[in-house]
């Protein structure tokens, strides 16, 4: 019988003495954490609880994504988290980075199966090996980590660029990539805000009106996408890296592209999702910077 079980019984009597009709659902939360404050640390949250929770709240089984994002759990663990690490990549780097600080579970945007199927050898089978040696679990989301209306990507960044007011935009794999605000921003101030709130650099291919109107936001790799951005009426186009053609284009169709860094672009999810899990399940985590310079 686990220590739960039993505790679980006894302090179960003891909120329902001291609280008036509590819902089930209360009940459940305080039961927790007086169960918490009498037994430090007595019970990490199972790994399978945690990978529940992320699934449903981003919805996995409902956005469709690239076959190679393999969303969703990728590495198993032997069950149990206690503390939660976020980074943008999954690779043999931060699968570093995690293991030197302790980390058993890592949240990242981009998994470890985007090259496609490849042989477990050299720099990736010690990766692999690290991360079963030290009993780290990986979870990756891609698509619906840049979608979700709370944790993602795109909302993060528009919220970050103060635009209050958004809607779906570009339609990819038959569901909206981004966003798109009717926003009125001199040129020079929407690069001021971008630069403060990726804390970098950002390319400014200056084609369009000096003053925005209609902006559109697709994190992460979007400038491919410019011709059908354009056909959605905007006049500035933000997100991540493009190819060189993207700016030709841009300035063929009189837009203004901003390519704002796909690394920096997609910090926003992994942070806010490992945030959430950790509120949620009572373990600590943090973020792991390993930018690509892309
Ligand atoms: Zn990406």
């Amino acid at each position: 019988m686990s220590v739960r079980s039993v505790s679980g019984v006894s302090l179960l009597r003891l909120t329902e003495g001291k609280t008036s009709a509590p819902s089930v659902r209360s009940r459940k939360r305080i039961k927790v954490s007086i169960f918490r404050w009498i037994l430090p640390n007595s019970r990490m949250p199972a790994l399978s609880e945690i990978v529940r929770y992320a699934d449903e709240t981003l919805r996995l089984t409902e956005i469709e994504d690239y076959p190679n994002a393999l969303n969703g759990l990728q590495i198993e663990n032997s069950g149990e988290v206690t503390r939660i690490g976020a980074a943008v990549d999954g690779s043999g780097a931060t699968i570093a980075l995690a293991a030197a600080r302790g980390i058993d579970l890592l949240v990242v945007h981009h998994g470890l199966f985007w090259p496609g199927l490849r042989a477990i050898s050299g720099a990736f089978y010690r990766a692999l090996k690290l991360a079963f040696e030290k009993n780290l679990a990986l979870y990756s989301v891609h698509l619906p980590l840049d979608l979700h209306p709370r944790l993602g990507n795109n909302a993060l960044l528009a919220a970050a660029l103060g635009f209050e007011k958004t809607e779906p935009f570009l339609e990819l794999k038959g569901q909206p990539a981004g966003l798109v605000t009717e926003t009125t921003l001199r040129r020079d101030e929407l690069i001021d805000r971008l630069e403060k709130s990726l804390g970098g650099a950002v390319r400014c291919i200056g084609t369009g009106p000096m003053e925005t109107k209609r902006i559109g936001i697709v994190t992460g790799a979007a400038g491919e996408d410019i011709y059908a951005a354009a056909r959605e009426g905007i006049d500035t186009y933000i997100t991540g890296e493009g190819p060189h053609w993207a700016a030709v284009a841009a300035e063929e169709l009189g837009i203004n592209l901003f390519l704002a860094g796909h690394y920096a672009t997609e910090t926003f999810g992994v942070k806010a999702l490992a945030a959430e899990l950790s509120e949620r399940f009572g373990v600590p985590w943090e973020f792991l910077d390993h930018p690509t310079g892309l």
